[in-house]
């Protein structure tokens, strides 16, 4: 079946997702505030319109896939907002990773006016968006999720019901709390390798099948020309920003503030992509804080 989709956000996550969905059949129109971004997504096959309060009215499903909690909140609330364009029984899924309390706010107004609405955000990288073998993690009425489902798996291979409203976001943030800790380990152990005259493809490969495996060794490793076709091969662009992953560990640190649960390696983490943020480097891959933990010269 073909359904009329939005989806807002088409930037390295949003635009392969987008993309994925326009092959799956689907009449997909997409829209960015840059326009690079919306001319790549018509070159593919997706639909662009001028209009996008029209677009939202004649929806099946609104995505959303924007950098963070103000961004949404400014997408889906107030009189111009997707809240308010929408037709009633509109699904929304909102994948972007944002906090638990803006998502839970999104999802009460969703309600309100007889939205059903999810928040989904992923795992996997640009790699997953683009190969559609994302992660989500979402929380929301298990109706809304069995209506998002056939859609969720033309993007990804896992969905996981965390909860309900806002529960997505709060497991996708304990993910990347570890993963932005991993990535410092890693760098930091190749790091001690090289150092010490080794080739860095011999410490991953050995790290990779003995007890230090991880995600970023499987396939995201941070030592320029040691695996192929990730950003640390590639000048470290076209993957997951260093200020977005700072957002999360911002996201983790406040949300264990008002937990009251202790992460004392997420905070040091949080710092270090700070430093490395303020040097100039926020653009970059967060892989590029190998770059940060440089050899003496
Ligand atoms: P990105 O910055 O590449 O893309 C976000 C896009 O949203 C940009 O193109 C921006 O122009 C657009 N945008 C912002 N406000 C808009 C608005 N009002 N209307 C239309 N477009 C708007 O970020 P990304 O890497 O695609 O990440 C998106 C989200 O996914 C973030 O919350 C991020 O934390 C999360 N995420 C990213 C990755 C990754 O590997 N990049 C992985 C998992 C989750």
């Amino acid at each position: 079946m073909t359904s009329n989709i939005v989806f807002i956000g088409l930037g390295n996550m949003g635009l392969p997702m987008a993309q994925n969905l326009v092959r799956a059949g689907h009449a997909v129109t997409g829209f960015d505030l840059v326009p690079a971004s919306v001319r790549q997504f018509a070159d593919g096959g997706g639909l662009v319109s001028d209009d996008q309060a029209a677009a939202i009215q004649a929806a099946d499903i609104v995505i959303t896939m924007l950098p963070a909690s103000r961004h949404v909140l400014g997408a889906y609330l107030g009189d111009a907002g997707i809240l308010a364009q929408a037709r009633p029984g509109t699904l929304l899924i909102d994948c972007s990773t944002i906090s638990t309390e803006a998502a839970r706010q999104v999802g009460r107004a969703a309600q309100e006016k007889g939205l059903p609405m999810l928040d989904a955000p992923v795992s996997g990288g640009t790699a997953g968006a683009t190969n559609g073998t994302l992660t989500f993690m979402v929380g929301g009425e298990a109706s809304a999720l069995a209506a998002a489902r056939p859609y969720l798996d033309v993007m990804g291979k896992a969905i996981f019901h965390a909860g309900g409203s806002g529960c997505g976001q709060t497991v996708k943030i304990c993910n990347n709390m570890l993963l932005g800790i991993l990535m410092i380990g890693t760098s930091e152990a190749i790091r001690l390798g090289v150092a010490n005259g080794l080739d860095p493809k011999v410490v991953s490969d050995v790290m990779a099948k003995s007890s230090g495996r991880n995600w970023t060794l499987d396939v995201y490793n941070p030592c320029p020309g040691v695996a192929e076709n990730v950003p640390a091969s590639r000048g470290y662009t076209g993957g997951f920003g260093v200020d977005l992953m700072l957002k999360d560990l911002g996201l983790a640190v406040e949300s264990a503030l008002a937990s009251g649960a202790s992460v004392p390696l997420g905070a040091l983490s949080r710092n270090l992509y700070s430093l490395h943020s303020k040097a100039g480097s926020g653009a970059l891959d967060f892989s590029s804080i190998y770059q940060m933990l440089g050899d003496k010269a």
